[in-house]
C-alpha cells in the first residue's frame, strides 16, 4: 500500500512532458560503449576477484567455470534489457476487427533484479489496453514486461516502463499494469520476511475512471481452470 501511495504522489507531481525522463534508467552516457563480448570478460575477472576475496579456491573444479558463467549471465540475461538492440520490435497491426473493449494479459511472468542488491525480483503483471486504431500481438506484451525486467531493477520504475512503452506503441493513454511481486532482499536477507509480496500499479488515461479500473481489476481477479 505505501508503495502504491508514493507513486500516486510522484506522478501528480510530475507533469506529462517530463514523464519520460523520470521514468527512465539511470544509464551513463557511454553506457554501450563497450561491446557486450568485452564486458563479458571484464565482468568475469571482477566476479573472480570478488570470490578470491571471500576466499574461495578458483582452481577448485566446481568453481573454475562460475566468474565467466556469472558475467555471461549477467550481459546475456539477466541484464540484457540495458541495451536498446534487445528491445523488441514496436509492430503494430489496424484494429481491424473493431475489437473496442479492452484486452487484459494476465498472469505475465516477471523475473528481475533489485538493484539495490543485485537479488532477484519473482512476480506477475497484469497489463491491459484499450485500443485507439492500433493493436499488438499478444506475446509483444510480455516481451516488453521481460525487456524492462531484464535491468537492475526497481518495481516502481518497472510498472511505469511497461505502461509507457505500451503507451508510445499503441499511440494512446488506455494502459493499465498491475504487478505483484516478491523481493528476495526482503525475503531472505533484512527482515527476512518471506511471505511479503509488493504490488504496484499504473493506471493511463480511461483507466483512471472508476468503473473502468473496477474492470480491470475484476479481470485480474478471475480464476480459470485451463
Ligand atoms: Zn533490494
Amino acid at each position: 500500500m505505501k508503495i502504491k501511495k508514493f507513486i500516486t504522489k510522484e506522478l501528480s507531481r510530475i507533469d506529462d512532458d517530463h514523464f519520460s525522463e523520470s521514468i527512465k534508467t539511470p544509464l551513463k552516457k557511454d553506457a554501450f560503449k563497450i561491446p557486450d563480448i568485452e564486458k563479458v570478460k571484464l565482468i568475469e575477472q571482477k566476479v573472480r576477484d570478488i570470490l578470491d576475496i571471500l576466499g574461495m579456491d578458483l582452481n577448485d573444479d566446481s568453481l573454475a567455470g562460475t566468474p565467466k558463467r556469472v558475467a555471461k549471465m549477467f550481459i546475456n540475461e539477466l541484464f540484457s534489457g540495458l541495451n536498446p538492440t534487445n528491445k523488441p520490435n514496436s509492430s503494430t497491426f489496424i484494429n481491424s476487427y473493431k475489437y473496442g473493449e479492452m484486452l487484459v494479459e494476465k498472469n505475465i511472468t516477471v523475473n528481475s533484479t533489485c538493484e539495490h542488491h543485485l537479488l532477484p525480483i519473482v512476480g506477475i503483471a497484469h497489463v491491459a489496453y484499450i485500443s485507439n486504431g492500433k493493436v499488438v500481438g499478444l506475446s509483444k506484451i510480455n516481451r516488453i514486461v521481460d525487456y524492462y525486467s531484464k535491468r537492475p531493477q526497481v518495481q516502481e520504475r518497472l510498472t511505469l516502463q511497461i505502461v509507457q512503452e505500451l503507451q508510445n506503441i499503441l499511440n494512446t493513454k488506455d494502459v493499465a499494469c498491475v504487478l505483484d511481486a516478491k523481493h528476495l532482499c526482503v525475503n531472505i536477507r533484512g527482515i527476512r520476511d518471506a511471505q511479503s509480496s509488493t504490488v504496484t500499479s499504473e493506471f493511463g488515461g480511461k483507466f483512471r475512471e472508476k468503473e473502468i479500473k473496477k474492470e480491470f481489476l475484476d479481470y485480474i481477479k478471475l480464476e480459470a481452470n485451463f
